[in-house]
């Protein structure tokens, strides 16, 4: 008689308890969005633990990304009373990283090795290009690191690749200088992570017999995207390879995956991957899953007619039992302004309404599109989580900009000095910065301080850095944010630096994108006020979950906004100084702690495999999404399908796509139409919140012209007003009132006399910059500090 039914296979469906309870052997799970892969992947785990068919140890599960891992062990936690941590459940660089880590000498590595992210690998093959005068402009670095990486994810180290031609010499001649510049410093970068643990298996009998002993449950997710390293790498885990190429069936591999949700062609990986899997492995159960569980089915009926579209499909069906469920939601926005401003006033009104933070996703085609929407979930003081990508703040560009800046209003912060003493490069050594370090111990006082003390060459050299620094701070005084970083950008030579660089233009559009961001900083947040504030809630009390992250105490009551004012000299901060803080709180961790409720923002690409009830998807124009560099070709194209399909299945219960005439991309404005992919969608599942409009972008006025006169005037942009035939509102007039320009000499009860520099901001929101020769320059808030007019 059978045993009653574990508690844990209850509500699955037939499909599914019979992939949970496959018996041991290799099978393929193809399956479409939301129907129970991962779950089963999950519970299958933990029936295989509970029946005492393996131990925790004995189980190897790898997901696509780490959040995925992090679900994956919460989920079994939750179902069974085991320690779940110290298991192998991970992503494919996690786990390859745990095996080198345990073997390093094995492989030659050195137990502290460091992992070089994709900045870091090129900068490391620019270096060497350097060193060794290879031709840049016939082997771009960047296109080197792509070939490195190629390789390497072929399995191939510099000898095993054929060579056909000097170029392919060449460039073999690079990727074998980078491998022994990697081994000197003791650094691997991602493929490498791969590829040695590879080698480690497949050169060492001992070691690959053990895993392969420890092992006997692989489970892998999202398949559909393994590469072909990944793949072999899962064979030498596998089993020991039969005659006749057959698998011996010693572990048991279990492989989920839809061939719809596969969006990584263009890094290597292979669809190909299930048929060699079904055919190498000698795969006898192959299950399809066809209910979705996910999604309402409005929302499932988009993605099935979208991706029906796509030519030469494995074909699955996807059935919903859950009824139609709210419409699709669609919005057009004049500009991508306005469009962030939506999806916050939508997403506040969700909150109010009870869904939960962490339940609502925004997803974008590309990155750059993050700072937009980042900055208005910042304005609304929505707390916010960015998933993978660096967060513009975070960019090794804008980290080296801001890092002048800082020096420009603190000379003694070290860490900016480090950062940029020889970025662009001026000569200065690690040898020269050692020494200065030295003696700035020795004295106990800054780096700047410290450099007087410096002799000979290196000396001048760092001298001529210090002088640049003071020189650019005296030159930019009574200038407005804008003029500041543009002299700077200048003045450092990082624009020069990067427009000389083949791969600097990415990164000279990011410097672009700061002087955007420094400039709406100043029109819309009014610096120096509420935009020195801590961010406020819905209600508009301050969070109490930032004051820790800011480093202050977190049982002291919070600062209201306009107190960052010294009440008593009225001093501020200068528009640089509000600027940089708002630049480290918004990339810094505040706006969510681990565990806090907060609006989940990422691509596309990193949100596979994960649900949320609520998603925004947008961009949606042509040359975004689907973007300009996949547009070209069918197989682009369908790639870009494929993307479109995840993102629309990660919604539960309420989807809302939208698309913005306008955007402002690298500094440039750029008038969009929208994208092909509304017209794949059943117009019976969506609903138009704004009027569906054929032709546009021709006969438009210019609406970035409206929203930044509404920018001046202070005012958000009003969404049920934003239309075109609406007048821009007029800037609100300067009240002048305080009677000073610039010129003045004024007097302070504390500083003493003074010369007005500059003017700022009117009204309540005036502020002056005044050099004071014995106090230095401050920024005063007119509405407060005390001053009298002296000439
Ligand atoms: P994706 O392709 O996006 O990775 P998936 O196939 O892995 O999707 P899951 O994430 O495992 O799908 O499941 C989707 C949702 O459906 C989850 O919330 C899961 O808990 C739920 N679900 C799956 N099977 C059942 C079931 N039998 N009964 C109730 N809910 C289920
Ligand atoms: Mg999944």
């Amino acid at each position: 008689a059978a045993d009653p039914p574990s508690p844990l296979l209850q509500h699955l469906n037939p499909e599914q308890l019979a992939a949970v309870t496959l018996p041991a052997g290799h099978a393929l799970i193809l399956a479409g969005a939301g129907s129970g892969k991962t779950r089963v992947l999950t519970t299958r785990i933990a029936w295989l633990l509970q029946t005492g068919q393996a131990s925790p140890g004995g189980i190897l599960a790898v997901t696509f990304t780490n959040k995925a891992a992090k679900e994956m062990v919460a989920r079994l936690s939750a179902m069974l009373p085991i320690n779940v941590r110290g298991m192998w459940i991970g992503t494919f660089h996690g786990l390859c990283n745990r095996l080198l880590r345990a073997h390093h000498k094995l492989v030659g590595l050195p137990s502290t090795f460091q992992i070089l992210d994709t900045q870091d690998q090129l900068s490391a093959v620019k270096r060497l290009c350097k060193q060794h005068g290879v031709d840049e402009e016939r082997f771009p670095p960047k296109q080197l690191t792509w070939f490195i990486a190629g390789c390497k994810e072929e399995g191939m180290r510099p000898q095993d690749v054929p060579v056909r031609d000097p170029e392919t010499q060449k460039k073999v001649e690079v990727y074998q200088l980078y491998e022994q510049q990697c081994q000197r410093e003791g650094v691997v970068d991602f493929a490498e992570l791969m590829l040695r643990s590879y080698e480690l298996l497949r050169d060492n009998d001992a070691v690959r017999a053990h895993y392969q002993r420890r092992f006997s449950h692989i489970l892998v997710d999202e398949f559909q995207d393994t590469n072909r390293l990944q793949y072999a790498w899962l064979k030498q885990l596998a089993g020991d390879v039969e005659e006749g190429g057959r698998l011996a069936p010693r572990g048991s591999v279990i492989a989920v995956g839809d061939d719809d949700q596969s969006i990584y062609a263009f890094r290597g990986a292979r669809v190909g991957n299930m048929q060699d899997f079904m055919r190498e492995f000698g795969v006898q159960r192959t299950i399809k899953l066809e209910e979705n569980y996910r999604s309402f089915s409005n929302i499932l009926d988009c993605a099935n007619a979208l991706i029906s579209h796509n030519q030469g499909r494995l074909g699955k069906n996807l059935r919903t039992q859950q009824g139609p469920g709210e419409p699709v939601r669609v919005q057009e926005s004049p500009t991508d302004l306005a469009e962030a401003q939506w999806m916050v006033e939508e997403i506040k009104h969700l909150v109010r309404e009870d869904v939960p933070r962490r339940e609502i996703a925004v997803l974008y085609r590309s990155n750059a599109q993050s700072r937009v929407i980042e900055s208005q979930l910042f304005n609304a003081g929505v707390p916010y989580r960015v998933y993978g990508g660096l967060r513009f703040f975070e960019r090794a560009e804008i980290k080296h900009a801001l890092a002048y800046l800082r020096l420009l209003e603190n000379p003694h912060d070290d860490t900016s000095f480090l950062r940029v003493v020889n970025f662009p490069p001026r000569g200065i050594g690690a040898r020269t910065l050692e020494q200065l370090q030295d003696a700035a111990r020795g004295a106990g006082c800054s780096l700047h301080d410290a450099v007087s003390t410096m002799t000979g060459r290196a000396g001048a050299n760092l001298s001529a850095f210090v002088a640049l620094i003071d020189v650019l701070r005296e030159g930019t005084q009574g200038q407005n944010l804008r003029g500041i970083i543009g002299q700077m950008l200048q003045a450092s030579g990082l624009v020069e630096h990067y427009r000389n660089d083949k791969e600097g233009a990415d990164r000279l559009e990011n410097l672009d994108e700061l002087v955007n961001a420094a400039e709406s900083f100043v029109t819309q947040e009014g610096f120096g006020r509420d935009a020195v504030a801590l961010p406020l809630d819905e209600q508009g009390a301050p969070l109490t979950q930032s004051p820790a992250s800011q480093g202050l105490d977190p049982n002291l009551p919070l600062a209201a906004p306009g107190e960052m004012i010294d009440q008593d000299t009225g001093e501020t901060l200068s528009p640089l100084a509000a600027f940089l803080t708002h630049a480290a709180l918004e990339a810094g961790d505040n706006q969510a702690q681990a565990g806090q409720d907060a609006v989940q923002l990422m691509t596309v690409h990193a949100s596979k495999g994960l649900e949320f009830d609520c998603v925004f998807i947008g961009g949606l124009e042509e040359g975004l999404f689907p973007h300009e560099n996949a547009m070209s070709d069918a197989a682009g194209l369908e790639e870009e399908r494929r993307l479109m399909y995840v993102a629309i299945t990660r919604a539960r219960k309420r989807l809302y796509i939208s698309h913005s005439q306008t955007r402002l991309l690298h500094g440039q404005t750029r008038y969009n139409v929208r994208s092909r992919f509304f017209d794949e969608l059943p117009e019976e599942a969506l609903k138009w919140l704004t009027p569906r409009n054929a032709g546009f972008g021709l006969f438009a006025p210019d609406p970035i012209a409206a929203h930044r006169g509404n920018a001046r005037a202070g005012r958000g942009f009003d969404m049920k007003s934003a239309s075109f035939a609406n007048p821009p509102v007029p800037p609100r007039k300067a009240a002048p009132g305080h009677g000073l320009r610039v010129g003045l000499t004024v007097f302070h009860t504390k500083f003493g006399e003074g010369k007005v520099l500059a003017i700022e901001g009117a009204g309540d929101d005036a502020r002056a910059q005044i050099h004071f020769p014995r106090h230095g320059t401050k920024w005063l808030a007119l509405g407060v500090a005390k001053l009298t007019v002296v000439e």
